[in-house]
């Protein structure tokens, strides 16, 4: 047998991706260490494998790997970790793709449950596992869930209802020529039989028994042609044990020789000790008391270092019939006294188990409680910040656009009024401290009004952003071009002396007037008339617009179309 605890861990790997590869290959290692019966290397393989699949947080490979380590556990006989990996597992399997992998893990739980007499919850889980196989569409997994639910009831004390669910399992494992299947069905219906043929009499009884060597000498044959020398031992026994009570004990005894050279060419212990008890009882039946006398003696030893309770229980109630008829009485009693406190034991411990079981389930259902809670508080948290986040972009999005509609005019697309109140005054202060000129050219268009009564309102929008687009394009980008509502526009010329500006101002009014205004409108024609200013050294912003509208009124009153600047000024300062 390969432990893996002496084997070299392979290293730890370090990408999601050959995480995800290590468990998978520990996986299949963990599974293929339970075919071989190696069931501590399996445990090893699966835990590794688990480790790896939650680091890498895959449920599906989290799933297998607990199934595989249930399955390994089970067959150590450590019920309590099977069944509470098989919970564990459970959850991660809701989906109808892993209804195989659900099958796999129900049938180890009706197994472990079983095997700590928990009948009814096992039960439970065959029915889960029958439903689940047909969901899997797999008649393999379906032939070992009708198996596990005949065993059940067979457990349940009730073998007549389990026979022809393992029956209808063999007949399903016989259709896909499933010999794995076909054998454990065939051996659990001859086990299943003997069991029955002991709550039964007469004709019955003999039919029962009839029943259970044509199924035994069937697997007998799978088992010899699979090579498989444990299964070959099992069966054996069970052929045994059905000639031994047909009375047919001649035949009966070469069973139990192929048993015990199988048990012991192979290093089977408890095989040995069933050979054993098989040859006592042999004896018993054959009313050869001694001798069962002593063969019973025999295997007391290795059943009480073992602590085979099954086997204990036999061995005692087989000493009290051989003593009480070899006539030793007082042996016989005591004997007979020991099968109490042995029951007594037994049921205390499998209710110790049964208990720790259920601390189990309800601690594993506290996690997956709060991993829910968890998860759905975290989904919860995800969105409201997925929430606020398009929120908040949303909110600043509006915010540049309010704060671009707030500083600008919305038919030119010119700066506004509010944008001139902003920067005007920081570039009358950046001039006064630089010393620089500033002027401020106060813009209107002649006869608007005639415009709009003539051509119509949006003609007069047109105007309006043809004259924009003009003063923008005579003027230099870092002119300040605004208008500040109606037909009124202003430019601020910073670093511009006041006869530059006028020269500025007059190419602006020749670029209005000479513009090609027909396609707006036929014989349309549109002038401006501009007031411009100087900054002084404490030019307030109100006095210098003033200053400018002062002159921009001069101009209409001296004719329009024309620039007015009368007032010189010195550069601010
Ligand atoms: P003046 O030469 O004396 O400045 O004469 P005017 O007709 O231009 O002067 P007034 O201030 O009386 O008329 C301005 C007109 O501008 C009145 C109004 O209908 C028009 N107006 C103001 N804002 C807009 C606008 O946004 N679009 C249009 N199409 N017209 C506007
Ligand atoms: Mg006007
Ligand atoms: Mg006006």
């Amino acid at each position: 047998m390969a432990a893996a605890e002496d084997d070299p861990l392979p290293p730890m790997p370090r990408s999601k991706k050959s995480m995800l590869e290590a468990a998978r290959t520990a996986i299949e290692d963990a599974r293929a260490a339970r075919v071989a019966g190696e069931h501590r290397a399996g445990v090893a393989h699966a835990q590794r494998a688990l480790g790896w699949a939650q680091e890498a947080g895959h449920q599906g490979l989290c799933a297998a790997a607990l199934s595989v380590l249930a399955l390994n556990e089970y067959r150590l006989g450590d019920c309590g970790s099977a069944v509470s990996h098989c919970q564990q597992a459970l959850p991660l399997l809701r989906r109808t793709k892993d209804a195989a992998e659900r099958t796999q893990v129900l049938c180890t739980l009706v197994m472990a449950h079983n095997e700590m007499g928990l009948r009814t919850d096992a039960l439970n889980y065959a029915t889960q596992a029958i439903e689940s196989a047909r969901q899997a569409n797999d008649p393999s997994l379906m032939s070992w869930a009708l198996n596990r639910a005949g065993l059940t009831y067979e457990e349940l004390g009730d073998p007549r209802r389990g026979e022809p669910l393992m029956a209808h399992a063999l007949e399903i494992a016989r259709e896909v020529q499933g010999h794995e299947e076909m054998f454990s069905a065939l051996n659990n219906l001859c086990s299943n039989l003997l069991h029955a043929c002991k709550l039964q009499e007469g004709e019955q009884r003999t039919a029962s028994l009839e029943r259970a060597i044509a199924y035994g000498m069937e697997a007998l044959g799978l088992a010899e042609a699979s090579g498989n020398a444990h299964r070959e031992a099992v069966t054996l026994s069970n052929l045994a044990n059905a000639h031994v009570m047909l009375g047919d004990f001649d035949r009966a005894e070469p069973y139990i020789d192929r048993q015990e050279a199988l048990a012991t060419a192979n290093g089977y212990r408890s095989m040995l000790l069933l050979a054993s008890l098989n040859r006592a009882e042999l004896a018993r039946y054959r009313g050869q008391w001694s001798e069962s006398a002593q063969r019973y003696e025999q295997v007391l030893a290795e059943a009480d270092e073992t602590d085979n309770h099954d086997a204990l229980l036999e061995i005692h109630q087989g000493l009290y019939a051989a003593y009480k008829q070899l006539g030793d009485f007082k042996t016989a009693l005591h004997h007979l006294e020991t099968v109490l406190p042995l029951e007594r034991e037994h049921l205390r411990q499998r209710a110790d188990r049964q208990a720790q079981l259920l601390l189990n389930r309800i601690e594993i259902e506290n996690m997956q409680a709060a991993a829910d809670r968890a998860r759905t508080e975290a989904d919860a948290q995800r969105l409201r910040a997925t929430e606020l986040e398009s929120e908040n972009r949303r909110l600043a999005d509006r915010a540049v656009e309010l704060g671009r509609h707030a500083m600008e005019d919305q038919l030119t697309g010119l700066a506004n009024r509010r944008r001139v109140e902003h920067e005007l005054p920081q570039q009358l202060e950046a001039a006064r401290l630089r010393q620089t000129p500033l002027c401020l050219a106060a813009i209107d268009l002649d006869h608007f009004k005639q415009v709009n009564d003539h051509w119509g309102h949006a003609v007069g929008d047109d105007v309006l952003r043809a004259v924009a687009q003009l003063l923008v394009a005579h003027t230099r980008g870092t002119d300040l071009v605004a208008r500040l509502g109606g037909e009124e526009f202003i430019v601020v010329l910073g670093g511009t002396p006041l006869a530059m500006a006028r020269e500025v101002c007059e190419r602006l009014r020749q670029a209005v007037a000479s513009h090609d205004w027909q396609p707006l409108g036929a014989g349309l024609k549109v002038t401006i008339s501009v007031g411009l200013c100087a900054a002084e050294a404490a030019s307030s912003m109100r006095d210098l617009m003033e200053r400018a509208d002062a002159l921009l009124y001069a101009a209409k009153r001296g004719g329009r179309n024309r620039v007015e600047s009368r007032y010189e000024s010195q550069p601010a300062g």
